[in-house]
């Protein structure tokens, strides 16, 4: 088989669904760019850097559940993913590795498509990586952000850590905001019938997003939608997390259009 002159590749596990090979390849193809991106499954965050090196790997995504074990066995982290605390992207350059996070960037573009961020208020639901990484680019852009959690030591925590206001998802009925932002996995498929909220909560918003995106149209956002409410589906967020990864990796900018659309081609399947 040939050997390509870039080699990129996802760490996770479980990795076999993942849209991530599809979206990079079509990327680095379009861009003219002799490069490889494959799938690869690994039990312990530990076997990443050798890997990375023995397979002359440069860049790689991670996905769950490495983005937060992963950081002990890197050369350099950078802020935004040490004060999130996950790494979605690693970079091999010389032998060093370093680690970033383009989640929040994904979010934040995502939402600063549809809407002005700077002043506005946006319940996350959820209190885990994807909350952290909502939190965070919700207030790089001048955004106020309030967590809401099943847990509430969990979610008073992350709330104290960020400064931030919290409250009990049972109470979200009482909550009011611009934008609500689910970031837990409830509603994913195969649970797709699920919603972290009931229809009603959701007069009290004017956008609702959720990070979930396979369905691409979640139980929450045909609530949403059936509710009057504008909706921004994570497959946005995906595509723009990736396309991210690909500025970092290589310098140049990624064709996102055509990212988005073999992600939604594949997702609408
Ligand atoms: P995580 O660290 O495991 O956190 C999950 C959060 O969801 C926790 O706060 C948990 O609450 C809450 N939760 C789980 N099950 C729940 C339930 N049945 N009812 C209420 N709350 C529940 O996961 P993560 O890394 O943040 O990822 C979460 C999701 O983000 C993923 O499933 C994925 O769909 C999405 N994501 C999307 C993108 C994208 O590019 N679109 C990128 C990253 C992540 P407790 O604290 O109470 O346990």
């Amino acid at each position: 088989m040939k050997r390509s002159a870039h080699r990129f590749a996802l760490f996770g596990n479980p990795v076999g669904h993942s849209l991530s090979p599809l979206m990079h390849e079509a990327a680095f193809r379009e861009m003219g760019l002799d490069a490889s991106y494959r799938a690869l499954r690994v039990e312990d965050p530990r076997e990443i850097p050798e890997m990375m090196e023995r397979l002359d790997i440069t860049g790689a995504s991670i996905t769950i559940p490495h983005k937060s074990g992963i950081m002990p066995h890197l050369n350099a982290v950078s802020d935004s993913a040490v004060r999130i605390g996950a790494v979605n992207t690693v970079t091999r350059i010389d032998g060093r590795l370093t680690g970033d996070n383009t989640d929040w960037t994904g979010l934040v573009r995502s939402l600063g498509e549809a809407l002005e961020i700077g002043g506005k208020t946006f319940i996350v639901i959820g209190a885990g990586g994807a909350a952290r990484a909502a939190v965070y680019g919700i207030l790089q852009e001048g955004g106020v952000p309030v967590i809401v959690n099943r847990t509430t030591k969990r979610g008073e925590q992350v709330a104290r850590e960020f400064g931030c206001d919290f409250r009990p998802l049972d109470q979200i009925g009482m909550t009011t905001g611009d934008c609500l932002i689910n970031t837990t996995p409830v509603g994913m498929f195969p649970d797709t019938d699920a919603s972290p909220v009931g229809g009603t909560v959701l007069r009290n918003f004017e956008w609702v997003m959720d990070t979930i995106y396979n369905p691409l149209e979640t139980r929450l956002l045909k609530d949403a939608a059936a509710a009057g409410r504008r909706t921004i589906s994570g497959a946005t967020m995906f595509v723009r997390q990736g396309a991210q990864q690909i500025r970092i990796w290589t310098g140049q900018d990624p064709p996102t259009n055509l990212m988005a659309r073999v992600v939604l081609e594949r997702l609408n399947r």
